[in-house]
């Protein structure tokens, strides 16, 4: 298949790809053979609680160590993983993984929350709720330890089924986040009656918030929304310290971002975690008249 090599580095996935090609299928083949042999990585990325700083979980993101291309970043394989059905093998592999981590980690009495991604056709199995259950259950896990972020464009694809696999995994008492939230088509009447608890701002009103006026209007007016109706906000892509304080001021629970940690695998989020101290200006910003 067709691995371009560009200047942010190999391309797998080729929207112009005739699925039913050879190319498509070779790499549908390739997929199949990395969970065999092990080749997706989990990373992690610590989600903070802004007012305090201190370290609420983290997200999982999935990586593909490819044995001769290296390594391939999620938007150039889960894209192709999506419209092959292959994500809902991938999903279940990242909550076992996760899963895994958050009971080890509970086991050594460190209890953080920890959230996997789910995609559109994650949404249309009819058995996700009962699979993830069983996972919970080997680890010893409860649903609260856990968090499963939805884009609102997953949940418009399908909405009807998309909302009985969203009310199975409530009803266990998972936490729900919507994700990328402000990117793509929502509706308000959705959003008013899904069984979300977490709304996720995308990260492309956040990264430049601090010197885009507008950017800092809707990350405002998405925190009031969200906590008007009961939700936990969370901003992803905190790049700089200016960002973190401007979106504590503003009233928003949690933080996400390069200027925290980035991705990283498993053994470094453990030193991170053992290294982590909070801006020591948080507590004087504390103080300021704001
Ligand atoms: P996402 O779920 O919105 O994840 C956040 C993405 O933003 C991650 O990209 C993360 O590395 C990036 N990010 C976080 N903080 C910053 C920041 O401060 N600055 C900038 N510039 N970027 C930041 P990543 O890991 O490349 O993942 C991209 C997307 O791929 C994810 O977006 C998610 O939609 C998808 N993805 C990743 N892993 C999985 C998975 O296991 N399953 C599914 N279904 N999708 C996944
Ligand atoms: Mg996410
Ligand atoms: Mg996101
Ligand atoms: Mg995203």
């Amino acid at each position: 298949y067709s691995a371009k090599t560009g200047g942010r580095g190999v391309v797998v996935y080729d929207p112009a790809i005739d699925q039913t090609s050879q190319e498509s299928l070779s790499l549908l083949s390739e997929l199949r053979r990395a969970l065999e042999r092990d080749e997706f990585m989990l990373y992690l990325q610590p989600k903070l609680d802004l007012a305090s700083g201190s370290v609420i979980g983290a997200e999982a993101l999935v990586r593909w160590v490819h044995p001769e291309k290296g390594f391939i970043g999620p938007d150039n394989f889960i894209p192709f993983a999506e419209t092959t059905g292959f994500i809902r093998m991938l999903t279940i592999w990242m909550l076992e993984k996760t899963a895994a981590f958050c009971s080890e980690l509970q086991l050594r009495g460190t209890h953080l929350k920890f959230s996997v991604n789910l995609s559109a056709r994650d949404l249309m199995d009819q058995d996700l709720a009962m699979r993830f259950a069983e996972i919970l259950t080997r680890y010893r896990l409860s649903p609260v330890s856990m968090c499963l972020e939805i884009t609102e464009s997953a949940i418009m694809d399908d909405p009807a089924r998309a909302m009985a696999t969203l009310e199975k995994l409530s009803n266990m008492g998972v936490s729900l986040a919507i994700d990328d939230f402000g990117t793509g088509y929502s509706s308000l009447a959705y959003l008013k009656r899904l069984p979300v608890d977490e709304l996720k701002i995308d990260k492309s009103f956040v990264m430049n918030m601090e010197q885009d006026m507008d950017d800092a209007r809707i990350v405002r007016s998405t925190i009031d929304l969200g906590h008007n109706m009961g939700l936990r906000v969370i901003a992803e892509g905190v790049e700089s310290e200016a960002v973190w304080f401007l979106l504590r001021q503003m009233g928003c629970d949690q933080g996400q971002g390069y200027f925290m940690g980035k991705p990283m695998p498993v053994e470094r989020f453990l030193e991170w975690l053992q290294h982590w101290r909070p801006p020591e200006s948080l507590d004087q910003s504390e103080n300021m008249a704001v």
